[in-house]
């Protein structure tokens, strides 16, 4: 038996490419419209505005009707102010202002007297009518001797070496020691020019330029954050940094009254909204104010 012959296998055809197909472009997705993040302070004033109508403007009527309207004036040269203010930072006014005095006591400059008219928000006495320190002189004194100087307001051995810090920046910035040219700046560049010394928050820029040169720009210290977050005119949970920008957006309409918001609300936290034993018989805040009642209107 001979064997069968194996059939030849069909020649392979070259692949072609066949007729090209005409593609239709496909529609292009639409972008979607970017959303800006919201504003927090502004999207916080809004709120209030339309779910508690006139809350501040009812504080800032009643308790001026109880304290009296405070009406701005300079109390101290701004290179005065913000050594001060530094002094002030977790030490009480009155201690504060032996240290300042001392200040001038140790570091005579010469210069004429100022007066300082502290108002009803001040927790001290006022200081006696004095002359600034020379700030070169306080600039350049031995950090030993300068935390003796200042030991008297407490925590000397954190705010001699602050205090020279910031000296030393205003004169290499400018040229001496003066702060004057922050009244011609636009409120919130002087305010990130002073926050860009390491040391100074929103808080002490803020103090030093509403009470020099009446800038719309609300301090926001414990006094006047536990009595708004009472009220309701801070959120409970509003961090110190946003609650500076959150009074600024509530007084957007009315930035003339930011000195009297912040003198009503720190007073009124010193004498009656205090921390620990709130009068709350004796306030007049007290059909609005969240602490006593979580509904009030
Ligand atoms: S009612 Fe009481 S808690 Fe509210 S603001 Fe007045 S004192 Fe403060």
């Amino acid at each position: 038996m001979t064997e069968p012959t194996p059939k030849p296998s069909p020649p392979r055809l070259p692949k072609t490419a066949g007729p090209k197909r005409a593609t239709t472009p496909k529609p292009r997705a639409k972008r979607k419209a970017r959303r800006r993040p919201p504003n927090p302070a502004l999207a916080w004033a809004r709120r209030l505005a339309r779910y508690r109508p006139r809350l501040l403007e009812d504080t800032l009527d009643r308790l001026g009707e109880l304290y009296g309207r405070p009406v701005w004036e300079r109390r101290l040269d701004p290179t005065s102010e913000l050594v001060l203010t530094i002094l002030t930072q977790n030490s009480a006014d009155i201690n504060a202002e032996k240290a300042f005095v001392a200040l001038r006591a140790a570091y005579p400059s010469g210069l004429a007297p100022e007066h300082h008219r502290p108002g009803i928000g001040w927790g001290g006495e006022g200081l006696p009518a004095g002359a600034p320190p020379d700030w070169a002189a306080v600039e350049e004194a031995p950090l030993a001797e300068l935390i003796d100087v200042i030991r008297p307001g407490g925590l000397g051995p954190q705010k001699a070496p602050r205090i020279q810090a910031t000296l030393r920046k205003i004169r290499e910035e400018r040229g001496d020691h003066s702060l004057e040219f922050l009244g011609e700046m636009e409120p919130l560049a002087a305010r990130d020019w002073l926050t860009s010394i390491p040391g100074i928050g929103k808080k002490t820029a803020s103090v030093l330029l509403l009470f020099c040169f009446n800038q719309p720009l609300m301090p926001v210290d414990r006094h006047v954050e536990r009595v708004a977050k009472r009220i309701g005119l801070l959120p409970a949970k509003a961090p110190p940094d946003l609650a500076h920008d959150q009074f600024i957006a509530m007084l957007a309409g009315t930035p003339d009254k930011t000195y009297e918001t912040h003198v009503l609300l720190i007073h009124h936290g010193r004498v009656i909204c205090q921390a620990r034993s709130p009068k709350h018989d004796l306030c007049p805040i007290r059909d609005r104010c969240r602490f006593v009642d979580p509904k009030a209107p």
